[in-house]
């Protein structure tokens, strides 16, 4: 008998086997249906089984699937390239391709310090980021992260990076407007720089919008102004990671056009292949290239399978796809609508605290007393009840956590393919609904309130 090592020893738990994907749909062996509510990880942006990416698959395995990234190049990493560059706001118009998201966001960190070694300062090694955040598993890419339960574990085998609080409104805003918060986030993030001096750090590291350490948590359109004009002031380049949020995801190519600040660096991952090949970006832009090009000619990272030419011809693939059918449109206006319907259900809803989100990106958080914003405790385990209910009605969600503690808090992402349709949307709501009513009924007979 074989067993896959990855899922049953380690993570005890039985998991139903796929036979295939349909657009939204994913089907079991057993052949229940479910609605890839979460497009798995945040991922799988054009739904599954899509025909004009198998035929890109098979047409570049016909030319060529593998070459070394320091011997050749390919026509389809040349292509992505610039379609990247096309996509990228202002001159981010280099990209180094890698496989996932930790390997994007910890080659963002190297060039980082690379380009302050370029300058002749040796000194700015540390990355600061935000408590409340999640920029991969690897041991680069989780120090920057604050994700508590990633991180426990490997702690003493982690860099203590500096960090700050994340725009949290829902829970900091109290007594204070929107406008104050940034300020105090501004003014935290400014007196952590001090206190760690700016020679030693090189780079601000942030999700534009927060995902699996915070569920969909979204700044206001000054919040990022205000962090760059601290970043400016100090010599400290920023770093957006889009690996959750870029391509469309929240409305908009990248998140950070919602906000007004262009990145010296930005991470991307996920749906930049949806999910049809491991492929991932750092994107970096001229000024930063330019040091590099006028120092060492080289960037000190990469990995075998970078620029991988299957991957990259797929890639392009799903970004051409992306513009053809209009999906960035399609995310914010779909997502526009789940949130109304969201937001409806909210209103008769006993533990829902707070909607958030932009497009298809939404996160919606638990709480057991709506008043006082009370979290449940920790026992209750209500994410993954939640999560659990919504799997029995054939609806996947996708779990995180919320809190500027990153563990108490309970949320949830609703980020279905960009290619959804309002009565699929519909679908989801009807069968989010029938969970959440689920779950409420199970706590309130184990909660006395
Ligand atoms: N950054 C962010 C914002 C993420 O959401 C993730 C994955 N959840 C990563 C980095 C790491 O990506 P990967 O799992 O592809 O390594």
């Amino acid at each position: 008998m074989t067993r896959s090592f990855l899922i049953k020893p380690v993570l005890g738990q039985k998991y139903p086997c796929v036979t295939h994907g349909n657009g939204i749909y994913l089907f079991d062996k057993q052949g229940k249906q479910y609605i890839d509510g979460s497009s798995g990880a945040v991922t799988a942006s054009i739904g599954h089984g899509v025909q004009e990416i198998i035929d890109a698959m098979a047409e570049q395995a016909k030319k060529v699937s593998f070459v070394y990234r320091s011997q050749f190049t390919t026509e389809a990493a040349e292509q992505l390239a610039k379609k990247l560059s096309e996509i990228a706001p202002g001159d981010l118009n280099w990209s180094f391709f890698v496989n996932s998201g930790s390997e994007a966001t910890e080659t963002a960190m190297k060039i980082a310090i690379q380009y302050w070694q370029e300058k002749g300062i040796t000194t700015k090694n540390k990355i600061i980021s935000r408590r409340m955040s999640y920029h991969g598993i690897t041991m680069g890419a989780l120090s920057m992260s604050g994700h508590v339960q990633r991180r426990s574990r490997f702690e003493p085998m982690l860099e203590n990076y500096p960090s700050v609080s994340a725009p949290y409104y829902y829970r900091d805003a109290g007594n204070l407007t929107i406008e104050e918060c940034d300020d105090f986030y501004a003014q935290e993030l400014e007196t952590e720089i001090l206190r760690v001096g700016k020679d030693n750090i090189a780079a601000f590291i942030a999700e534009p919008m927060i995902g699996a350490a915070g569920g969909a948590l979204t700044p206001s359109e000054q919040y990022f102004q205000k962090m760059k004009a601290v970043c400016d002031r100090y010599d400290i380049l920023f770093i957006a990671d889009e690996v959750m949020t870029g391509i469309g995801r929240t409305g908009k190519m990248f998140a950070m056009e919602h906000f007004g600040v262009i990145p010296d660096i930005i991470a991307t991952g996920k749906g930049m292949s949806a999910g049809y090949t491991p492929m991932a970006a750092t994107i970096v832009s001229e000024r930063v290239m330019e040091a590099m090009f006028s120092g060492s000619k080289v960037v000190m990272s990469g990995h075998t399978f970078s620029a991988n030419p299957q991957s990259a011809a797929i890639s392009l693939a799903v970004l051409h796809y992306i513009e053809k059918y209009n999906l960035v449109e399609n995310s914010a206006e779909m997502g526009a609508y789940l949130k109304g319907k969201i937001c409806e259900l909210a209103e008769k809803s006993e533990i829902i605290g707070d909607v958030r989100g932009k497009g298809l990106f939404l996160g919606i958080e638990f709480v057991e007393d709506q008043l006082t914003k009370t979290s449940f405790s920790r026992e209750l385990d209500v994410t993954s009840r939640i999560v659990n209910a919504n799997f029995e009605e054939g609806l996947l969600v996708y779990p995180a956590n919320a809190g500027q503690d990153g563990l108490t808090g309970d949320a949830i992402i609703l980020s279905p393919p960009l290619t959804i349709t309002k009565e699929e949307v519909d679908e989801v709501v009807r069968r989010f609904s029938v969970a959440l009513e689920k779950v409420e009924k199970e706590l309130s007979g184990e909660l006395t309130r």
